[in-house]
């Protein structure tokens, strides 16, 4: 009896700590860590600051510090994944380029972190990480057909194409942000005029929004979301209209990919029901009846952890190298 007992405990402690992953998000401010069960279970998370200078050897080191930890913690962690802000190789070992991380050019990022953490590693642009985790265990969950959108400093895309992240021939696929709602509208970072980035990306929302309720107290979305909510009819219409603009993005996509359902996550998706309310009107009135009858327009469920979860789902995806 004391024998089985004993064997059951000792193998319900050795399958808890083998079914954790580990999932890390690196952003320009800060690195995120997540250590998950298999089941979508966010077991502890972790925040550091990311390194000033940026530099690949000081970031290579700040998570494998974050990482050494945690693996200490949880020793039966075997894989991890990491969510680069950035362009990753079609292999998912390097970096090819990262906005934030100027310096880094073709980055064997994949080598270096399984050398110093000793356990297997799996790399992929975070938007698309912030997009597995809603599929496999946030509002996503459940469809095989799913947009993510990020909105925040920037308009994060990611496509779920019959369960499978879509990566197109180079691995950049899901540059959403980048759709133009004008041909001749302001010219985007990228070169493009009118992309939806330049819409509702939070800097350009901010400026918009001083600018429609002649307020030059607004420095940033939530103040906008603060008047909408004293009841500001003048906020609450700025942000509905904010909905709509991504909302024809929305019709589009519906037309092109005919998923079930679009996730919408990130600082601006907080603006809430009114930006919900703009956008599902835009899609009401401009995509096909018959093809967004079915489709689900979001919020994102997993919060600001999501991008490390993400991480850590990629190592349950079989594709992945
Ligand atoms: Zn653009």
């Amino acid at each position: 009896m004391l024998y089985i007992l004993l064997k059951n405990f000792i193998s319900e402690r050795i399958y808890s700590m083998i079914e954790n992953i580990l999932g890390i998000d690196l952003g320009g401010t800060n690195i995120k860590a997540a250590v998950v069960t298999l089941e979508g279970r966010l077991v502890t998370d972790r925040t550091v600051e990311t390194p000033p200078s940026r530099e690949a050897s000081d970031v290579v080191g700040a998570i494998t510090a974050l990482g050494r930890e945690l693996l200490a913690e949880y020793p039966g962690i075997e894989r991890a994944g990491i969510g680069i802000p950035g362009l990753v190789d079609l292999d998912r070992r390097l970096i090819r380029y990262a906005p934030n991380f100027p310096n880094w050019h073709d980055v064997h990022f994949k080598d270096m972190l399984m050398k110093e953490l000793g356990i297997d590693v799996r790399l992929e642009n975070d938007v698309n990480c912030f997009a597995l985790a809603e599929h496999r265990w946030g509002a996503g969950r459940d469809t095989r057909f799913m947009i993510g959108l990020a909105v925040g400093t920037g308009v994060g895309g990611a496509i779920i194409a019959d369960g499978e992240l879509y990566r197109g021939r180079s691995g950049a696929a899901g540059e959403i942000g980048h759709m133009s709602v004008d041909m001749w509208g302001p010219r985007c970072n990228c070169g493009n005029l009118g992309c939806i980035e330049r819409y509702v990306g939070e800097q350009w929302f901010t400026m918009a929004a001083r600018e429609e309720l002649d307020d030059p107290s607004i420095d940033e979305p939530a103040r906008v979301s603060a008047l909408a909510e004293t009841g500001d009819e003048r906020a609450l219409r700025f942000i509905e209209s904010r909905g709509e603009i991504l909302g024809v993005v929305c019709a589009s996509l519906i037309h092109i990919f005919d998923p079930e359902v679009i996730v919408i996550g990130g600082g601006i998706s907080k603006a809430g029901e009114p930006f919900f309310r703009g956008i599902r009107k835009a899609v009401q009135e401009r995509a096909m009846p018959l093809m967004a009858a079915e489709v689900k327009i979001l919020p994102a469920e997993l919060g600001t952890i999501a991008g490390a979860m993400g991480a850590a789902a990629l190592t349950l995806a079989g594709d992945h190298a």
